[in-house]
């Protein structure tokens, strides 16, 4: 359930309501809002706990949250919830778009690719280092390796970095080198990865499981929310269906959908649903349409030489016209485009 205090109460009496949540064995989670607090009380509830809490000097309303999910709730957080890594926001009006080989390969290519991204308007760059590959004679990364690469290609062309984490024992080492933690869809469900990266107080873009309803995938984001970390960033990157002339299909109806449920911020990975970079303008388009707070997507130079998902990345121009083309519909729908945070003025 979640405690809506009164305008204007006072520091002495949210500390006496958390006090009390937690003397009836819940804990508690504040989020000041700018006209008033709202303190979510988790765990398990008795029904004279709401009667409890209302009594409180203060308190205006308790309010029980319906939903499985809690802190992701809209009703926990009415507002759309703003998230920044490392200058670079995502959920407020502007449009972000992380660029980026889908692995790191070499030092060269990383250098080139990301210089091309950051030419044609990505705010952060992408690249994997740990590839969760459906082969094991696939090329699996270069692993720290791949995250130093990474890490001095965003340095040098001052672009914030994000790359995947496969197993919770590498929390650690992947959040020395990143700006923020990629959870992929093969380990959405990975819990004792979410709740490693719930406490490793770095971001996290947690893509959608091709196989997982959006309330399983709420239930996921509740997982590192309700550890602490409060910066999660939702990717719908398609889901399996009976359709086969696409890699997956691109569930657009997810972005409305969790933006009625969730206040977190939504993307979209046109690159992953699509397969092919011929579809891959199209739906990154749809999912702006939709709704979605931007996008990540995948670029390189060689296609033809890429070690992973080549048929689906796009050239250098074609994703600087792809940029000009989300500006313009984002302008369209009254959002604008997010500059790298080098280049905002000052
Ligand atoms: C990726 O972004 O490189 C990736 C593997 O994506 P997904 O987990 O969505 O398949
Ligand atoms: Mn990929």
């Amino acid at each position: 359930m979640i405690v809506v205090m009164k305008q204007g109460a006072t520091d002495a009496q949210i500390d006496h309501v958390i006090e009390r949540i937690e003397q009836l064995g819940l804990r508690s989670h504040v989020s000041r809002g700018q006209f008033r607090t709202i303190i979510g009380a988790i765990g398990d509830k008795q029904p004279a706990h709401q009667q409890i809490l209302e009594a409180l000097a203060g308190v205006e309303r308790v309010v029980p949250i319906m939903k499985p999910f809690k802190l992701a709730s809209r009703e926990f957080h009415a507002e759309n919830s703003v998230v920044e890594v490392a200058g670079v926001r995502f959920g407020g009006p502007e449009i972000s778009i992380i660029a980026g080989p889908c692995a790191v390969e070499n030092a060269e290519m990383m250098e080139r690719i990301g210089r091309a991204v950051a030419a044609g308007g990505a705010v952060m760059l992408r690249g994997g280092a740990f590839k969760p590959r459906t082969s094991p004679y696939d090329f699996q990364g270069l692993g720290e390796d791949g995250l130093k690469l990474l890490r001095a290609a965003g340095d040098r062309l001052g672009l914030p970095v994000v790359s995947e984490v496969l197993a919770a024992a590498d929390v650690e080492l992947v959040g020395r080198y990143v700006d923020m933690f990629q959870v992929g869809a093969r380990n959405m469900q990975n819990f004792q990865l979410l709740k490693e990266i719930g406490q490793a107080g770095k971001p996290v873009l947690l893509k959608r499981g091709f196989a997982a309803t959006i309330r399983e995938y709420l239930m996921s984001a509740e997982y590192v929310l309700s550890r602490g970390n409060h910066n999660v960033v939702l990717c719908e990157r398609g889901i399996k269906s009976f359709e086969t002339e696409v890699r997956f299909t691109l569930d657009v109806s997810a972005v409305p959908v969790i933006k009625e449920y969730s206040h977190l911020p939504v993307l979209v990975d046109p690159s992953h649903a699509a397969g092919r970079r011929q579809l891959v303008p199209a739906l990154a388009l749809a999912g702006i349409a939709a709704g979605a707070d931007g996008i990540i997507v995948e670029v390189h130079d060689r296609p033809e030489e890429a070690l992973c998902d080549g048929p689906q990345a796009l050239l250098p121009e074609d994703f600087r016209q792809l940029v000009d083309r989300i500006g313009r519909l984002a302008a369209a729908l009254g959002r604008g485009l997010s500059r790298p945070s080098s280049q905002q003025p000052e």
